[in-house]
């Protein structure tokens, strides 16, 4: 279903809000982000699987998971 692949979610970063803590980086269980000239950078959306740490973690609440 080339639906589902598209529409597969994925962590939002609000650039604007990210201090480029590294919190999420360390807390994502599959390795979804990366640290890039002091961002936060989605790299692997396709990996994630949606467990919200990365959300919880952050402490600018720059994150959000989106569902579906
Ligand atoms: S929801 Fe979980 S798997 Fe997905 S990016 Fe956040 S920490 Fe990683
Ligand atoms: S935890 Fe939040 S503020 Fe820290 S690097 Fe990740 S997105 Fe940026």
């Amino acid at each position: 279903m080339k639906e589902v692949f598209f529409l597969a979610e994925r962590p939002f970063v609000d650039k604007g809000k990210c201090t480029g803590c590294g919190a999420c980086k360390q807390c994502c269980p599959v390795n979804v982000f990366e640290i890039e000239n002091g961002k936060s950078v989605v790299k692997r959306p396709l990996e994630c699987i949606q467990c919200r740490a990365c959300e919880a973690s952050c402490p600018e609440k720059a994150i959000v998971v989106k569902e579906g």
